[in-house]
């Protein structure tokens, strides 16, 4: 199976890669357009890009797929009203990702609850169909002190998953390919083909 990722982000791409064995992701092409998010939910936005990518392909794309593919995730912190959220991507975007998870940090009043949670949303859109599918998850854990770790990418270096000590940025890639938001959108998505097939 050949799915397009109507996405440009290579730690999504590496990471999915990993958590899809036997589907072959083409990324998107750099002479495409942006892919626009314009949505105030995860799976607004992952039905948008999905449409957006799937109807561009469509007239322009050069090589045959089965699916598109779009992932809309982000981190949702409890003592931000569940920000950056949405506009994780764009949040402080102008700042290095060290400096932008330092700065998100420092949005923390002093004693406020350090509960948060990364939330994902897959958007499957079958090239030859109209419809999209859905596939959501989440994991649920806290934010550190401070940046910790080089794996992973994004805010990985500043959450702790329940149950550990480390963040994504210092915990194996196998751990997060097991515990995160991603991994178990990918894991509802493989059983949903394979329940077809
Ligand atoms: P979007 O889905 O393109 O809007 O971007 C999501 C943003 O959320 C990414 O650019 C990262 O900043 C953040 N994000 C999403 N998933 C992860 C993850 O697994 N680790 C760290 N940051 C993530």
């Amino acid at each position: 199976m050949r799915l397009l990722l109507a996405s440009r982000n290579p730690g999504k791409l590496r990471e999915l890669a990993g958590l899809l064995p036997g589907i072959k992701l083409i990324p998107w092409p750099t002479e495409a357009p942006e892919i626009p998010e314009e949505g105030a939910f995860f799976r607004d936005n992952a039905a948008h890009k999905a449409a957006f990518a799937r109807s561009w392909w469509q007239s322009h794309g050069s090589r045959s797929v089965d699916a598109v593919l779009a992932d809309d995730s982000g981190l949702c912190v409890d003592a931000l009203w569940g920000g950056p959220g949405v506009l994780s991507a764009r949040f402080a975007s102008d700042l290095p990702n060290d400096e932008k998870n330092r700065a998100l940090l420092g949005m923390l009043q002093p004693g406020a609850p350090r509960t948060a949670r990364f939330v994902c949303v897959l958007a499957l859109a079958p090239i030859a169909e109209s419809g999209l599918r859905f596939f959501e998850a989440c994991v649920e854990g806290s934010l550190a002190s401070e940046p910790r770790g080089g794996c992973g990418f994004g805010y990985d270096p500043i959450f702790l998953p329940d149950g550990f000590h480390q963040t994504f940025g210092e915990l194996p890639d196998e751990v997060k390919a097991r515990l995160s938001h991603r991994a178990k959108a990918a894991r509802a998505l493989l059983a949903a083909l394979a329940a077809e097939h």
